[in-house]
């Protein structure tokens, strides 16, 4: 199977931020079962094994990703008539919204506009507007400790942006398919949900090339309390957006190299052209101290660095 994968294949054509450096071994699956075996064969030979999904969350290191690469692209969505979806890890977030709506339910519109697969919403436990992907989540397929097995969903940790499979040196972990139950809808309804939901993000998204949202926003009662221009709403909830700490700091539109921190919403990280990967992580890098240096707060990445930034130094 070895002879099968490619070697040095670039990753930023792979990644929304259109950035990064190659993959040690590089190999796509377009069905589940070559997802299973391919990573049934890399645990097994000890390879380490980095499944890509759509790349709107991830920076690989402009280093390169050492071992294996696996490239998603199983899409299959099964809907059964009592509301139990099955899902393949690989399939676009947004189908899955559009087929799920199609049969009669509800639950999925806040992915429109998240331009990712289920497996990475999964890792990340995708959502906006008050929902995340794992309240619906019954049961995961994954390649685990060599075995393809079904696990609750209990495994995955989920919190809030976060999972087991997000933790510094995650396990070795492929998800192959998600089963799903979403409560029984109404189609006109649920479109309206999106377009509304899809209209506010127009509003205040900048252009590509992005990963979207580059830190989580922060969740501290106090810090939201103390902040007078913040609203009522977040206070209450003790949210603080990172686009806001950000903006506090005067780093809105501030540019280093190729990479820029939107305009437009300063939580997000755009490549102007040609950016590299150290240039995107001295730029988060630079917010990062600013925020922390006026706020005392640690702004965490939403973002996923990928791969070797052992020769990365921090420069911004
Ligand atoms: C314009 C824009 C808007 C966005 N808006 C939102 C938003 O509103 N809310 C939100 O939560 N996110 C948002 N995102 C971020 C991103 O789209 C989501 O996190 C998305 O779910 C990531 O999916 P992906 O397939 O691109 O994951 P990738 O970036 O490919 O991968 C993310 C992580 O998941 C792992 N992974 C992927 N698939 C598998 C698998 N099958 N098995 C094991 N591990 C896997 C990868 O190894 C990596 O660690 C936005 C991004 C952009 C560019």
């Amino acid at each position: 199977m070895l002879d099968r994968f490619q070697r040095g294949v670039s990753l930023a054509p792979f990644t929304t931020l259109k950035a990064g450096g190659p993959a040690e071994l590089f190999q796509m699956a377009r069905n589940i079962d070559d997802v299973a075996e391919t990573a049934l064969f890399a645990q097994r030979e000890g390879i380490h094994t980095t499944v890509f999904g759509s790349g709107s969350n991830t920076l690989p290191s402009d280093a390169g990703v050492p071992g294996l690469v696996l490239l998603d692209r199983a899409d299959r969505i099964e809907i059964e008539p009592d509301g139990t979806v099955t899902a393949d890890c690989g399939c676009w977030f947004q189908d899955l919204f559009l087929k799920t709506v199609q049969s009669g339910l509800r639950g999925l519109e806040f992915a429109v506009g998240i331009p990712g697969t289920l497996g990475g919403a999964l890792v990340s436990n995708a959502g906006a507007y008050r929902s995340n992907v794992s309240e619906f989540m019954v049961g995961l397929e994954v390649v685990y400790e060599g075995k393809r097995q079904w696990v609750e969903p209990s495994f995955m940790q989920f919190s809030y942006r976060d999972s087991l499979l997000r933790r510094p040196n995650p396990p070795q972990c492929a998800m192959l398919r998600a089963k799903m139950r979403l409560p029984k809808g109404e189609m006109k309804a649920s479109y309206d949900e999106a377009r509304e939901d899809q209209r506010q993000r127009i509003g205040k998204q900048p252009p590509p090339a992005s990963a979207g949202s580059f830190f989580k926003n922060v969740l501290n009662k106090e810090l939201a309390d103390s902040l007078d221009t913040l609203t009522e709403g977040m206070k209450k909830n003790g949210v603080v957006p990172a686009g806001y700490l950000i903006e506090a700091v005067g780093l809105r539109g501030h540019r280093h190299g190729k990479a820029m921190l939107a305009g437009k919403h300063a939580n997000f990280i755009i490549n102007v052209g040609g950016a590299s990967a150290f240039e995107i992580r001295d730029l988060a890098e630079f917010a990062k101290t600013n925020v922390y240096e006026k706020f005392g707060v640690t702004l965490e990445e939403e973002v996923l660095y990928l791969g070797d930034w052992s020769g990365y130094t921090k420069t911004a």
